[in-house]
C-alpha cells in the first residue's frame, strides 16, 4: 500500500499524485464499490471534497445526476430508493451541503425509504481536536440519531465495506437512510490497484426477507376468518414491498373492502369493486376486524383510538416488531416481510369457511356510489368558476391524469395535496409520491426527478405555489437532464390561500402571502423548458394532455383565486387554539 495521512497536523500540502492505473485513490474505490453493489444511479451536488468522485463515478458508468440544492439531490435519492427497492444514493459536500443533504436522509428514515447519504467530511482527527479546519463539523454524530445506521471511512480500505453494510442497512428490515462519513483522508487514500481489488467483495443476501412466526400467522388466520365486517388497511410500507399479487389475491378471494393510505393509493385500483376509499370513517367506526399492512397506525389514522370502533381487532402486517403494540393493542400482530406474511396467511385461510355479513360489502358499496356521485356534483359545480378554484383545477386535472395511469404523480402543498389526493383517483401501484408521514413541504422537484429517473415514466408534479417555492430552482435540474416532467403550480398566492392580512399593518404583508401574479411558467422559458399560463379548465385540461404526451420538461402556471383554500388544508385542527382573530 502507498502512503497517506490519518495524522492530526494540519494537511495543507498536497499529496503526491496517484499514478493510474496502478495506483487507485479512495474516489475510485467509493465509486468502483458502489458500481459493484449494483447502484447505476447517484444524485448530488459537488464540491470540496467530493467532485472527483462524481467524476470517478461517471469513468465507472454510473449516472450522476446534479442538482442545485442537496436537500433535493437527497428527497430524488429516497423517491428511487421507494420505487425500486434499492438504496437511492446522494452525494453531498461537508458542513451545509451535509447537513441540507441530511434533512432528506432523515425524512427517508421516517418514511422508510432506503437512501444512503455519503457526504465528503473534513479529517477526523482535525474535527476531534477542535482545530478550525475547512468546513469542520462532526458530521458523523451529527447524522447517527437521526439515520438508521452510521458510518465513518477513515482509510480507504473501509471504503467497500461501508458501502456494503450501508446497503444492507437501507434495505433490510424496515428500510431507511443511511449515512456514510467519507472523511478527506479516506477519498485521498492512495493504494495500489491490486491491493484496492482484494477489498471488494459482493455481500451475501443483503436483502434478508424475514418470514412471521407460524403460531402468529394461526391466530391472524382464525381472526380474520371470524370476522363480521372485515377491512384492509394499506399503507406505504405495503406498496414498498412490490407483493401486488398477493394483495390482490386476499382482497379479490375474501372480497375483502380495502382503504388505502395516500400513497398505497393504486395499490389496489381506487375505482376497484372492493374499494372502500369513500367510506374512511364508516370503515373506523364499524369494521371490527382490520387487517393492516405496511401502515403505522400514527396521526394519520387517530392513533387507532377515538373515532374507531372500540372494539376494532387489528392484525397488523409490519416488517419492524416494535411498530406493534405503538398506539392500541394488536390482537393479531404478524411481523415478518410482508410478501412471506401473507403467503403464509393465504396458505392458513384455505379451506376455511369465512364468517363476513354479505350486507357489509353491499353497504360500503352503496355508500361509494352515493359519495361519489356526491363529489362529482362538487366537481361539477366549481367547473366554471372564474378564477378557477383547487376543485375547478382537479376537475379539469382528472379525466387527463385517470387517462394516463401509467404517469407517476408527485403531491405537495395543504390544500393541494388534500384535493388532489381527493380528486385523482390512481389504478396502478407506487404511481403516487407525495410529502407522506411528516406531510412537509419540499419534495416535489426532488421526488419528481427521482421517480422520472428510477423508473424512466413520465411524472406529472401538482404542487401548491408556496410548496414549489421550496424546491422550485431543481427544476432546473429537469430541464438539463430534459426529464419527462410536468410541473403544475397551483397559484392561489399563498400558504393555504392569497388573501391573508397583517393585523399590525393594513398596508404590510401577511406571514401567508405569496405572489397571486406569479408566473411560474416564466421559470421552465428561463431554462429552455415548456411554458403554460392557463387561467380556465379548458386551457388546463389542453395544456396538461398536450405536455404529458410531449413528455418534455414544462411548467403549468394554473391561475386560482386567492381565496381558494383553507388554512391548512384538512389538517386545520392540528394548529394550537389562536389568541387573536387573523385573516387567511
Ligand atoms: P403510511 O404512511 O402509508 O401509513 P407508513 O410509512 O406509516 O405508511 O408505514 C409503513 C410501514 O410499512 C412501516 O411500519 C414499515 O415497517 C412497514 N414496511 C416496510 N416495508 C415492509 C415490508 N417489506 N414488509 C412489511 N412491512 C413493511
Ligand atoms: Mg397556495
Amino acid at each position: 500500500m502507498a502512503t497517506t495521512t490519518a495524522t492530526s497536523a494540519p494537511a495543507t500540502t498536497a499529496t503526491e499524485a496517484p499514478k493510474y492505473p496502478e495506483q487507485v485513490t479512495g474516489m475510485y474505490i467509493l465509486a468502483e464499490a458502489l458500481r459493484r453493489i449494483g447502484i447505476t444511479d447517484v444524485y448530488g451536488l459537488v464540491g470540496i471534497p467530493v467532485t472527483e468522485a462524481a467524476f470517478a463515478m461517471q469513468k465507472l458508468g454510473i449516472n450522476y445526476y446534479g442538482f442545485r440544492f442537496e436537500q433535493q439531490a437527497g428527497m430524488a435519492a429516497a423517491t428511487h430508493g421507494y420505487l425500486t427497492k434499492t438504496p437511492g444514493v446522494l452525494l453531498t459536500v461537508s458542513s451545509l451541503g451535509f447537513l441540507n443533504g441530511l434533512t432528506a436522509t432523515t425524512n427517508a428514515t421516517v418514511n422508510c425509504y432506503p437512501m444512503i447519504q455519503i457526504s465528503g467530511a473534513s479529517d477526523p482527527t482535525m474535527v476531534d481536536m477542535d482545530m478550525g479546519t475547512y468546513e469542520q463539523l462532526d458530521q458523523f454524530n451529527t447524522a447517527k440519531p437521526l439515520v438508521k445506521a452510521a458510518f465513518r471511512c477513515s482509510h480507504a480500505k473501509d471504503i467497500p465495506q461501508a458501502v456494503a453494510r450501508a446497503y444492507r442497512a437501507a434495505v433490510s428490515g424496515r428500510p431507511g437512510g443511511v449515512y456514510i462519513d467519507m472523511t478527506t483522508p479516506a477519498l485521498a487514500e492512495i493504494m495500489d490497484a491490486s491491493e484496492a481489488e482484494k477489498l471488494f467483495y459482493t455481500p451475501v443476501d443483503p436483502v434478508t426477507a424475514y418470514a412471521p412466526n407460524q403460531a402468529s400467522v394461526d391466530r391472524a388466520v382464525e381472526l380474520i376468518a371470524s370476522a363480521k365486517r372485515p377491512a384492509v388497511l394499506l399503507g406505504k410500507g405495503a406498496a414498498y414491498a412490490q407483493v401486488d399479487d398477493k394483495i390482490k389475491t386476499l382482497i379479490e378471494t375474501y372480497k375483502i373492502p380495502y382503504l388505502a393510505m395516500s400513497m398505497a393509493k393504486g395499490l389496489m385500483p381506487d375505482a376497484g369493486e372492493y374499494s372502500a376509499l369513500s367510506c374512511r370513517s364508516d370503515i373506523m367506526e364499524k369494521a371490527d376486524v382490520v387487517i393492516v399492512m405496511g401502515a403505522r397506525i400514527n396521526w394519520m389514522l387517530s392513533f387507532g383510538r377515538g373515532k374507531w370502533n372500540p372494539d376494532v381487532k387489528f392484525v397488523q402486517l409490519d416488517v419492524q416488531p416494535t411498530e406493534i403494540d405503538r398506539n392500541v393493542p394488536i390482537a393479531a400482530p404478524v411481523v415478518g416481510d410482508l410478501g412471506l406474511s401473507l403467503d403464509a396467511i393465504l396458505a392458513g385461510l384455505k379451506g376455511k369457511t369465512m364468517a363476513a355479513d354479505p350486507a357489509w360489502l353491499a353497504s360500503l358499496q352503496a355508500e361509494t356510489k352515493a359519495k361519489n356521485a356526491k363529489f362529482q356534483a362538487r366537481l361539477a359545480d366549481a367547473a366554471k368558476a372564474s378564477p378557477m378554484t383547487h376543485w375547478t383545477a382537479l376537475g379539469a386535472i382528472k379525466p387527463v391524469l385517470e387517462a394516463n395511469p401509467d404517469v407517476i404523480l408527485i403531491n405537495e402543498g395543504a390544500n393541494t395535496l388534500d384535493d388532489t389526493r381527493d380528486t385523482i383517483d390512481m389504478s396502478l401501484p407506487r404511481h403516487r409520491v407525495d410529502c407522506a408521514s411528516w406531510s412537509i413541504m419540499g419534495m416535489g422537484m426532488g421526488s419528481t426527478i427521482g421517480a422520472a429517473v428510477a423508473t424512466g415514466k413520465k411524472v406529472v408534479a401538482i404542487e401548491g405555489d408556496s410548496a414549489f417555492g421550496f424546491s422550485g430552482m431543481d427544476f432546473a435540474t429537469i430541464s438539463r437532464y430534459k426529464l419527462p416532467c410536468t410541473v403544475v403550480v397551483f397559484n392561489n398566492g399563498g400558504i393555504y390561500n392569497g388573501v391573508g392580512v397583517d393585523p399590525g399593518n393594513p398596508d404590510g404583508l401577511a406571514p401567508t402571502t405569496l405572489d397571486i401574479n406569479a408566473r411560474y411558467d416564466k421559470i421552465a422559458e428561463a431554462f429552455g423548458a415548456d411554458a403554460y399560463y392557463v387561467a380556465t379548465p379548458e386551457e388546463l385540461a389542453d395544456a396538461l394532455t398536450k405536455s404529458i404526451a410531449a413528455g418534455r420538461p414544462s411548467i403549468i402556471n394554473v391561475q386560482l383565486a386567492a381565496d381558494s383554500g383553507a388554512e391548512s388544508g384538512h389538517i386545520g385542527y392540528l394548529n394550537p387554539a389562536p389568541l387573536i382573530q387573523y385573516t387567511v
